[in-house]
């Protein structure tokens, strides 16, 4: 009977999608188990019905303003409150940029082992946890039987699945203190519409996009699939592009349903941020560039022409 607890995370007024999958995950390892969640913020009650429709049989609300936005402190100390009121074997979150901060912090402090960046978690004798290693070459096999053991799980990997069950909100006081930082003001960079990291479709450019204009037939064709732009880091470093749109190793990690490389050779360091993509789609004017061996469809060619293309057939079919 494995108690399994699951940092939600909800962003602008919404829980992130990721929280679902990793609620799904829970539910995998703790099979006749149970599983609790935890949410926090000034109206984080308002996420817990939501929750509980993934799986969560009780759900802890730390209700605080200090944890409105996210600081290191402020979230180890409230976490650390959950694990010691909840006692679980396993603690979940998503690899986003919160739990791959607040996780090692929370991890050290209980003198507990650490899983980042799982893909897969099989369940048997122990626990096994499954995740990419060297720029996703290999995958390492981890295998947990005793002691607590704190994941964070891949977004976009595993698919949620609803499991609703009559799930217990528990308001839990939590004292904040001795915050060393504090958050006066987020200020927000050009609003995407939709969040790069969670995007079903990706539509990256490289440096072969040339220029900050040439990323607009790339907007319209993600605009159009109803996707994200993301980017290589030499289109990054050339400022075509902002670095929030960086992906690979040293950006961000992302695994849509469909990714359009355009204009970008696949090196490794980019690889490692999108080779677990469901479908890879490449434009490239190079037929020897490296992208064309984990496309699973190739298109040589001048982005500057297929992209447009590709953006009106896509609009007379999706219209
Ligand atoms: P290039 O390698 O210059 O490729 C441009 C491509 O565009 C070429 O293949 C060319 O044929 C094609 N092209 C040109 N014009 C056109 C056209 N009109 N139509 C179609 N195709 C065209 N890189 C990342 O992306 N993400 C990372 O996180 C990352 N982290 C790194 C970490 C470290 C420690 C190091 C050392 C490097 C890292 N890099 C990362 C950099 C990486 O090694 C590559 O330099 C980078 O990915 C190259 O980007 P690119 O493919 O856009 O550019």
């Amino acid at each position: 009977m494995t108690k399994v607890l699951v940092l939600a995370e909800a962003k602008n007024g919404k829980l992130r999608n990721v929280s679902f999958e990793v609620l799904t995950v829970a539910g995998c390892i703790a099979s006749d188990g149970e599983i609790t969640a935890c949410v926090f913020g000034s109206d984080a009650e308002k996420y817990s019905e939501e929750i509980a429709k993934y799986g969560a049989q009780k759900v802890y609300v730390v209700n605080n303003k200090e944890l409105n936005e996210y600081t290191p402190d402020g979230y180890k100390q409230a976490l650390l409150k959950v694990i010691d009121e909840v006692q679980p074997q396993v603690v979940l979150t998503g690899h986003t940029s919160i739990g791959k901060d607040v996780f090692p912090r929370v991890a050290a402090r209980l003198n507990a082992g650490l899983i980042s960046d799982c893909t897969d978690v099989q369940t048997g004798k122990g626990i096994v946890f499954t995740r990419p290693i060297y720029s996703g070459k290999a995958f390492q096999k981890k295998k947990i039987t005793e002691g607590l053991v704190m994941a964070t799980i891949r977004p976009n990997n595993i698919e949620a699945v609803e499991n609703e069950v009559a799930g217990e909100t528990i308001k839990l006081p939590v004292e904040i203190k001795d915050l060393r930082t504090v958050v006066k003001e987020v200020v927000k960079k050009a609003a995407a519409k939709v969040d790069l990291s969670e995007a079903k479709v990706i539509v990256s450019g490289g440096r072969g996009v040339k220029s900050s204009k040439g990323f607009i037939p790339l907007q319209e064709l993600a605009d159009v699939l109803g996707g994200a732009v993301g980017a290589s880091r030499a289109a990054c470093d050339a400022e075509y592009c902002d670095y929030s749109l960086q992906i690979g190793q040293t950006g961000k990690v992302v695994t849509p349903d469909l990714y359009i490389a355009c204009g970008i050779s696949g090196a490794i360091q980019h690889l490692a941020g999108m080779s677990s993509s469901k479908v890879i789609v490449a434009i490239n004017k190079d037929p020897e560039a490296n992208i064309f061996h984990v496309a699973d469809y190739g298109i040589v060619g001048d982005l500057f022409e297929v992209v447009p293309l590709l953006t009106k057939e896509f609009k007379k079919v999706l219209a």
